[in-house]
Order: C-alpha cells, then structure tokens, then sequence
C-alpha cells in the first residue's frame, strides 16, 4: 500500500492496536487488526503521519551513525541491553571479562579482541537462552530440535522447516524482554513457518505486548556490529 510515495508493508492480525515501525533494511511495516478494511487502514495510517516520518528520520540517523568500533579503552559494548565500557589490562585473559561494570580485555589479546568478544557473547547467550526457550516451549507446545548459536546475516534468529532453531549471538546483546521476544517469535515459526496473520496470532497468545520488543530491535538492530 502506497501513502504519500512511501511504500507500508501491511500485516493484518488479531489484534486491538496499529504499531508502524520501519525494518532493519528501511522498508515500513504496519500491523494493524484483521477487521479493518483497507479504506480503514489508510485512514487510521494517515493519522500516523508523523510518526512515519519521524521513525524515518530516526532510522536514517541511526544507520548514518553506525560506528565502526575500536578496542580501546572507553569504548562501550552492549551487553543484555546495557553499555558496559572496555578497559584493556596489562595481565594476560585469553576472553573478555566482564567485571565490576567493565569489559576487561588484555592488551596483549587486542588483535584477536573481536573474536573474544564473539566468544563472550556466544558463551553468556547459551547460558541465558536455554531457561526461556524451555519456558515458551511449552507455552506453545513446540519442540524445537537442535538449537545453535551463530553468525547469521542480517537476521537475529532462523529456524528450520525440521524444526531446529539458530541464534545469532548478538542476540546477547539484548535485553532480557527482547530476547523472550526473539526466542518466542522464532518458535512460533516451527507451527508457522511464514509471518501470516496466525503467526502473529500465536506469538500474540503467549506474549500481548511485542511491539515494543519489535521497536527496540528496529531501532537498536543498526549499531550492534562488532
Ligand atoms: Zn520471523
């Protein structure tokens, strides 16, 4: 649907409320309830204008400011949602600490620093995903198969028609709430393995308040390269 040259990906699904967000990629999305007809749907966008606009704006500052990120000491990293800055130290770690609100990393280890800190977050997202996953297993009566934690291109999460789920281990970087989100939204794909309206729904029965899940990631999604 086209309003004022901007073109808006439209998502009906069982729900109350609009939420308009725009993607990691700059493409609008809206996810609006399946009663209302199309006419609707543009009045209700229409009055969202700037909103769209301004969630434009954000994201176009957002990934003009990516930050190319270097292993010196003051430089923050994020880790469950919260910045922690680094400190580099004389000792030798062989791993990313964190300790006392710091990321602690030796000198001597500061070529190898963003494979370490892939490490951390590989290590901490195993240890932090598995309570959850097997908390909305249940919830929405999935099994998931194999469950690894990887780099995945431009994707948070991906699950197979199998039924086995992969994480990207940035997801560490995350807060807790977003990472249910991920967790919930990519089981949900092992009963539907699209984003139509009943996978919306099913997300929606187990967790009512997603969209600002899905903003945080929108919004946060372009500064967490290493
Ligand atoms: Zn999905």
């Amino acid at each position: 649907m086209v309003i004022w040259g901007i073109d808006i990906q439209i998502t009906k699904s069982n729900r109350k409320t609009v939420s308009i967000y725009v993607e990691r990629d700059g493409t609008v999305a809206a996810l609006v309830p399946e009663y209302l007809t199309d006419e609707e749907v543009i009045e209700v966008i229409k009055t969202k204008e700037y909103q769209i606009h301004k969630n434009l704006a954000q994201w176009t500052q957002l990934n003009e400011a990516k930050v190319e990120r270097e292993y010196v000491s003051g430089q923050s990293f994020m880790y469950l949602g919260r910045n922690y800055r680094l400190r580099l130290v004389d000792e030798k770690l062989g791993e990313v600490k964190l300790k006392n609100g710091y990321f602690l990393l030796s000198r001597q280890e500061k070529l190898k620093a963003k494979e370490l800190f892939v490490e951390f977050y590989k290590s901490k997202l195993k240890e932090k995903i598995w309570p959850i996953i097997e908390r909305y297993k249940g919830q929405l009566g999935v099994k998931p198969q194999e469950l690894k934690i990887m780099e995945l291109q431009n994707r948070w999460a991906s699950c197979t028609l199998k039924g086995n789920v992969n994480f990207h281990w940035k997801c560490a970087m995350a807060p807790i709430d977003v990472l249910n989100y991920i967790v919930v939204h990519e089981l949900a794909h092992i009963i539907h393995p699209n984003h139509s309206s009943e996978f919306w729904n099913t997300v929606d029965k187990v967790m009512a308040n997603y969209d600002s899940q899905i903003k945080w990631l929108r919004m946060n999604g372009a500064g967490m390269d290493l």
